[in-house]
């Protein structure tokens, strides 16, 4: 059925994952002929792609649904993702809701969606979750980014002791490596120029014998293709390989985002981490040898259960002797079922205000030490947009923000710049190096500090 008349919107809690796989719901309605618009915009159909990664994220999509029925109450409203699956009672009881999918199904609700009339009540699936390898046979929808990102994988059989996502996302499985394919080649043809590899934990991939590499490489030789970038990784499933891989690859990008979670041995065994900080150190160091110029972020928690002042330090002092570019700050909250809920020396709520504040405040002045770091180098910027201050922006292959002056439409441009000085907070002006093609040549390149 061609539902040509009616509307979507969508929303996006939580995480890039989440963030990939509304785009490809996005495009499963385009496909059945949905004009989309804006979110908040009027709409026939509002999908709430939802997280429940800490209690204020519940807290965040059920607030989120109340203001969607109170703005559109005869819109269609569709609750999916990880909340739908964990949370799918308390969203029950909120009405108006019409459907709530769960993981298994959520990829598939506009399937569930014949004509988007008002239900009684809400149609509620969220059991159990696939352990196979996927398809999605869909094309992410990224019309408004010049990144794109690309999903190979879900789930974790980690298991670390403060984490939902198990329950949430079911255990560990891959993307077929076809399939894969399959979407970064269309990605390409729409233009896409930097794919962004995203899943729970994409170095568990694995696909009738591929790994992570074997997807990297084989992404590399889609002609159009310039980048690849890797989201977030698990410390101990980086193999030493795919280090090597980055010191010599054109098209991956100098950047690993690897959680290190804490910087106290013991609060790391009690959170079921798998290595120790001398093991993280000693890879971290690896790494910075082997890709001199790489951006190395992490996340970092604070609050976990036993983590007393000594614990904290360590942490502060770790995260600021290595050589991060960035980390994102999490506190610590209890997640039913979890192992972490029946921990002792619980912290208190504004302890771990004033520590997450201390790291992020840390986070921030290494930020700029790196990109400072990065000031006289010649650099490929992939352009996007243009920022407040006028200046055209975009990202390094190591992520650093970089900013220029032009009078042409930069988008999607990779360029040559050269790196000049701090033009604000976590922004670095450029001069464009190689003003290639010929239309950049009456660009003006003066430099904004
Ligand atoms: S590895 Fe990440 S997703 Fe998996 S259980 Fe640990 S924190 Fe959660």
């Amino acid at each position: 059925m061609n539902n040509n008349n009616y509307r979507a919107s969508f929303y996006t809690l939580g995480c890039r994952l989440n963030q990939a796989e509304t785009s490809l719901i996005c495009n499963t309605f385009k496909e059945k002929g949905y004009a989309i618009v804006n979110f908040g915009a009027a709409t026939d159909v509002c999908v709430i792609n939802t997280c429940t990664v800490t209690e204020q994220a519940d807290a965040k999509c059920r607030q989120l649904v109340r203001q969607v029925l109170k703005k559109s109450p005869d819109a269609f409203v569709a609750v999916v993702g990880c909340y739908s699956q964990m949370g799918a009672e308390a969203l029950r009881r909120i009405n108006g809701i019409d459907l709530i999918l769960g993981t298994e199904d959520k990829m598939r609700v506009a399937e569930f969606i014949d004509v988007p009339h008002k239900l009684p009540q809400a149609l509620v699936h969220n059991g159990r979750i696939s352990r196979e390898a996927f398809t999605i046979s869909s094309v992410g929808n990224y019309e408004n980014a010049t990144r794109a990102n690309l999903k190979v994988q879900d789930g974790c059989d980690f298991m670390c002791t403060f984490c939902v996502i198990p329950f949430a996302r079911g255990r560990s499985r891959s993307r077929a490596f076809w399939d894969i394919q399959r979407e970064a080649l269309a990605l390409v043809e729409r233009g896409h120029k930097e794919l962004v590899l995203s899943g729970v934990n994409i170095g568990t991939y694995e696909f009738e014998g591929k790994r992570l590499l074997d997807v990297i490489k084989m992404l590399e030789s889609i002609d159009g293709l310039e980048r690849i970038r890797i989201s977030s990784i698990e410390p101990t499933t980086i193999p030493e390989a795919l280090v090597n891989h980055m010191a010599e690859s054109e098209k991956l990008c100098n950047h690993f985002h690897i959680p290190l979670q804490h910087g106290d041995d013991a609060v790391l065994k009690n959170m079921r981490r798998f290595y120790s900080i001398n093991e993280y150190v000693d890879f971290l160091e690896y790494v910075q040898k082997r890709v001199p110029d790489v951006c190395l972020g992490t996340d970092v928690m604070v609050g976990f259960p036993g983590e007393d002042e000594q614990a904290f330090e360590n942490t502060r002092r770790l995260l600021d002797a290595l050589p991060f570019a960035y980390f994102h700050v999490f506190s610590f909250s209890e997640r039913g079922g979890t192992p972490a809920v029946r921990m002792a020396d619980k912290v208190e709520h504004k302890i771990k205000k004033l520590r997450s504040e201390t790291l992020r405040v840390l986070s921030s002045e290494k930020k700029q030490r790196f990109f400072t770091a990065q000031l006289g180098k010649r650099m490929r910027v992939l352009m996007e947009e243009r920022n407040a201050s006028g200046l055209y922006q975009g990202f390094t292959d190591n992520y650093v923000r970089v900013a220029v002056e032009s009078e042409s439409d930069l988008d999607n441009c990779l360029l040559d710049v050269t790196l000049l000085g701090m033009a604000e907070k976590h922004v670095v002006s450029g001069r464009i190096y190689n003003r290639q093609p010929a239309e950049y040549m009456r660009d003006s390149v003066t430099v904004s500090v």
